[in-house]
């Protein structure tokens, strides 16, 4: 188990077969030294893709994207959901349909961050069924940049957004890989295999 599959047997939360509450760490109290941690390991593995800007959506992708943006040395741009009064001009945006909250969500991002010159790594906390990645990567291609991958912090796989994603030739860069969550348990892919 690497440091963020031990960290989740210890505090996260087996709500259902299908969602993890990882509260204590990443959804509403966030640990800094684990970001720092998450966001070394995304820069590694995404070190020789020429990366000149990291894009997520707020707000949970925010903390584990700006520590891989510290270590790869590129800016952060993250989404928005709502629109807001500052955030006008020119926009990109999709539509994005959450998992967790059952609603439709129109990101977008300021034509001003991301443009044609840029190579984009999407960051995100959670891959579920990829709606999130799909309308980010969405928002990415319309600006002319191009998607270099996406680092998911924790990947479910045994839902669709990996498949969906590869299947559209996307390099998918999970630090925790989530085979199952039956019977109140987390089973890493990892742990499957051996
Ligand atoms: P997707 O768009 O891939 O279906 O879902 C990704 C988004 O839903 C993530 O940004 C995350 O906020 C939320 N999400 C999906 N599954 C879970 C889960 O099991 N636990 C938590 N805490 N959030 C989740």
């Amino acid at each position: 188990m690497n440091f963020l599959e031990k960290r989740i047997i210890k505090d996260g939360k087996v709500l259902s077969e299908h969602v993890l509450k990882v509260d204590s760490f990443l959804n509403h109290q966030i640990d800094p030294n684990l970001m720092l941690e998450i966001g070394k390991e995304f820069a590694d593995r995404f070190a020789n893709d020429g990366v000149t800007k990291i894009v997520t959506i707020e707000s949970s992708g925010i903390a584990p994207a700006v520590m891989a943006g510290l270590f790869l040395k590129v800016p952060v741009v993250f989404a928005r959901k709502k629109k807001s009064l500052t955030l006008n001009g020119d926009l990109l945006t999709a539509s994005v349909h959450s998992f967790t909250k059952n609603e439709t969500n129109e990101i977008s991002i300021s034509k001003k961050y991301v443009n044609k010159e840029d190579r984009v790594l999407i960051i995100d906390d959670f891959l579920a069924n990829g709606q999130a990645a799909l309308g980010l990567v969405d928002i990415v291609q319309q600006s002319g940049a191009k998607v270099k991958g996406i680092g998911i912090v924790i990947e479910k796989s045994f839902q669709q957004g990996t498949q969906i994603l590869t299947k559209q030739g996307l390099r998918i860069e999970s630090i925790a890989r989530i085979a199952s969550l039956e019977n109140g348990e987390v089973t890493f892919i990892n742990e499957k295999v051996e």
